[in-house]
């Protein structure tokens, strides 16, 4: 869906509870990726504007380009930058595999709650495709409903977020 920063909420959760482990920047990388997809055949006028990104298979694998990209980033900028922040000495304590399986975590939970999330309310999407064709789940809850709940699920975990630190 456009409104990509309703998916953020959850993740926004998760940074709160696990603020030194869940790479939330990896999680809102593997969103937006998934809804350049809406962006791109918005622009161009053609329907059905959720297509294969928007399947379990296209969020897993958007999660894991983002995954990979976020991690590939988090290790240049330890390496050339001199700055030496909180953020940098914690980053190099942790081992490179620990840091990719992390990114890797909030990558495929990013992608794979994208596509559950619009599910419930895109008729257009097919989101096991190519093992099964339309979606079940769509209108099962309210548009105005869910984005309600994203956008309090948001502004708690950044309640949250303020307040565990
Ligand atoms: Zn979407």
């Amino acid at each position: 869906m456009p409104f990509t920063p309703f998916h953020f909420g959850p993740g926004i959760v998760a940074k709160a509870c696990a603020p030194h482990r869940f790479w939330l920047s990896t999680f809102v990388a593997a969103n937006v990726l998934i809804d350049l997809e809406v962006l791109y055949y918005l622009h161009h006028g053609e329907a059905p504007v959720h297509r294969y990104l928007h399947t379990y298979i296209g969020g897993v694998a958007m999660g894991l380009v983002a995954a990979f990209g976020m991690f590939a980033v988090t290790v240049l900028l330890i390496r050339c930058l001199s700055v030496d922040s909180r953020w940098m000495q914690e980053q190099r304590s942790v081992p490179k595999g620990k840091l990719l399986r992390e990114s890797m975590f909030a990558g495929l939970l990013g992608g794979v709650s994208h596509v559950l999330l619009d599910s419930l309310m895109h008729h257009d999407m097919n989101p096991l495709w190519p093992f099964a064709q339309g979606n079940a789940l769509a209108g099962t809850i309210e548009v105005g409903t869910l984005h309600g709940a994203l956008g309090l699920t948001g502004f708690f975990g950044v309640i949250l977020w303020l307040f565990l630190r």
